[in-house]
């Protein structure tokens, strides 16, 4: 291996061609989506619903909903939990703003609570102290796919008569003390966008223990109607977020290879974790020991430039790129920086339902909390895609990582000598 910086002409660490696409698919995918369109049964059918049993077993649900994503589904779940106008929902602010969407087109509020300092996940202390007489639920996000303090969470919930819902968006195939997540909640969802670790490029599934539960959300994703599998009990409001059996022909096929590429993340995630751990400056986010299979949709470290001669996370970013390294920085910021939640909310035209009906919206302009906004500016990233590498490459990815570190001092001043 050079051991001058890809960034100042040297060899790049990693050689191994990062060429496998994704998604990945083969001949299955092919072969079922032709019975699909043979079967001329195009709509929700037969696939869905071996879709919905297959992978509510998989994460240890009673029941499974699909739907057109993950932000319907989350809207689903708050829905089913009767969470609506005039509701509070505490979640977290470290978080595609999906979770959000979901529970504002529910009807319901967004609270934020700060994550802990040294996970991604939300701090059961942060949930209580943001607790109102309006709360009615609490939503995790099982950041990277990587459980929440469930345990806590619900003992939380609990003492305070609220609801807890999952935003299991990144939670295929992990377990908290061996039980799937998404089924510790009321009501959970997950998504199937192109990026995620099982896809279809758009879909998503909602799971419940609950089977009033269910029909609810049934009527959320089936144009008001109960559950597909049974007549009308009685009609609701609902829109119509179907799955087609298409979608479903493609995720039955995707699930089928999920444990495995998980096994393989799993070994990866601790390769670099053994790596990174010989550093001060970088440090993984813990992980708690209930948290007994992650999916590891993200792997995220904490970088301490101070460690590094002061090299910046985005110039160290910049030296693991060259080396070939698909390292990010992540959420620049926590969402509630979004102008959704930055706007003068009197002034948006398509301000949320729930604001529309409140005297005063929620603040969330003077909203500052540290945890979060540390995160956002001191994460270091690596993918589901490229946590799927060979060991081969793994190792090389690895390599890179103590190339750049070794030489971060040549960093500050971009000089190759
Ligand atoms: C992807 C994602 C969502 C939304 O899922 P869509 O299928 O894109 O609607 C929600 N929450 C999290 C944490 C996500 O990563």
């Amino acid at each position: 291996m050079s051991s001058r910086l890809a960034l100042f002409g040297g060899e790049p660490a990693v050689t191994r061609d990062d060429a496998d696409p994704w998604p990945r698919f083969d001949r299955a995918e092919a072969s079922l989506l032709m019975d699909v369109l043979h079967s001329r049964n195009w709509n929700y059918g037969p696939k869905c619903r071996e879709l919905e049993e297959t992978f509510a077993r998989f994460q240890d649900a009673g029941f499974g909903l699909v739907c057109s994503g993950g932000t319907n589904a989350l809207e689903a779940a708050c829905r089913g939990a009767e969470i609506g106008v005039g509701d509070e929902v505490i979640t977290s602010p470290f978080t595609f703003h999906g979770t959000c969407m979901g529970i504002l087109a529910a009807g319901a509020t967004v609270t934020f609570a700060d994550i802990a300092p040294d996970t991604d996940n939300i701090d059961p202390d942060a949930i209580e102290a943001a607790i109102t007489p309006r709360t009615k639920a609490i939503m995790v996000v099982h950041f990277g796919g990587l459980a929440c303090d469930m345990r806590r969470i619900q003992t939380i919930a609990d003492r305070h008569g609220l609801v807890v819902l999952e935003d299991a968006c990144h939670g295929w195939g992990a377990t908290y003390m061996e039980k799937g997540l998404g089924s510790w909640g009321l009501a959970s969802g997950f998504s199937f966008q192109q990026s995620k670790n099982i896809t279809s490029g758009e879909g998503g599934i909602a799971l419940t223990n609950d089977e009033e539960v269910a029909d609810r959300i049934g009527c959320v994703i089936n144009s008001g109607r109960s559950r597909f599998d049974r007549a009308p009990a009685e009609m609701r409001w609902g829109g119509n977020h179907r799955m087609t059996d298409f979608t479903a022909a493609i995720l039955l096929c995707q699930l089928k290879r999920v444990r495995q590429q998980t096994d393989i993340r799993e070994q990866n995630a601790a390769m670099l974790s053994r790596t990174l751990s010989r550093f001060d400056g970088i440090e993984p986010v813990r992980r708690l020991p209930e948290a007994t299979r992650a999916s590891w949709h993200i792997y995220s470290a904490r970088y301490a430039p101070d460690e590094f001669e002061g090299v910046s996370r985005e110039r160290f970013l910049q030296a693991l790129r060259a080396e070939g390294v698909p390292a990010s920085g992540g959420y620049t910021e926590p969402v509630y920086r979004n102008p959704l939640f930055q706007n003068d909310w009197k002034a948006g035209a398509y301000r949320p339902y729930a604001w529309t009906t409140m005297d005063e919206s929620p603040d969330y302009r003077n909203l500052h909390l540290p945890n979060v906004e540390a995160a956002s500016a001191d994460r270091i990233w690596l993918s589901q895609r490229a946590l799927l590498a060979t060991e081969e490459r793994m190792k090389e990815v690895c390599l890179a990582f103590e190339k750049v570190g070794a030489h971060a001092d040549e960093l500050n001043t971009g000089n190759a000598a």
